[in-house]
């Protein structure tokens, strides 16, 4: 085996074993690639989802301000066919940047996460991050294709062909 080879099997197995960790471990379906360019549009334009769904009224969200000081932080700038809107009082409007960018909480130091696509949102267009899917569109149809042609144990026991 050349260097090269070598080299290749080791990435592609350390490949593997990373799509094998956010899949399996972590249980994502996207890799976030790319980086912030601090624009600001995720800090003025933001849904409130709890376990109802998207807030949609002021006095459902006045009870989520006491689970977490992330809440305390938004005022309603408006309502549009999916639910309140949020602006994040944070957000310096002159330059676009947090003012508490050190301290800020977990929930803006991940964003953005695939849950945004499950909540039925979406990145906003100039965003400087992707949302990457794990496995290419190749690679879950052939997953698929093979189950497909999966034999049922009742299948194997009379040798029929599916
Ligand atoms: S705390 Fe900072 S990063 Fe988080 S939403 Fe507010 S302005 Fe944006
Ligand atoms: S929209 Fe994207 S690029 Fe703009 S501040 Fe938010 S994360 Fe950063």
């Amino acid at each position: 085996m050349t260097s090269d080879c070598y080299n290749d099997t080791i990435l592609l197995m350390l490949e593997k074993l990373k799509k094998f960790y956010y899949t399996k471990v972590l249980g994502k379906k996207y890799y976030r690639a790319g980086a912030c360019k601090g624009c600001g549009r995720c800090c003025h334009q933001i849904y409130v989802k709890h376990s109802n769904g998207v807030i949609q009224e002021e006095k459902d969200f006045e009870k989520l301000k006491h689970q977490h000081r992330f809440y305390t932080y938004l005022k309603v700038v408006g309502k549009d066919e999916i639910g309140l809107i949020f602006e994040c009082q944070n957000l310096d409007k002159e330059t676009h940047l947090c003012k508490i960018h050190k301290t800020r909480p977990g929930i803006c130091r991940r964003y953005p996460q695939e849950e945004i696509f499950a909540m039925g949102g979406a990145l906003s267009k100039d965003c400087g991050y992707k949302l990457v899917p794990i496995e290419s569109f190749e690679e879950v149809f052939e997953k698929v294709q093979k189950k497909g042609t999966k034999k049922t144990l009742w299948d194997k026991m009379f040798n029929r062909d599916k």
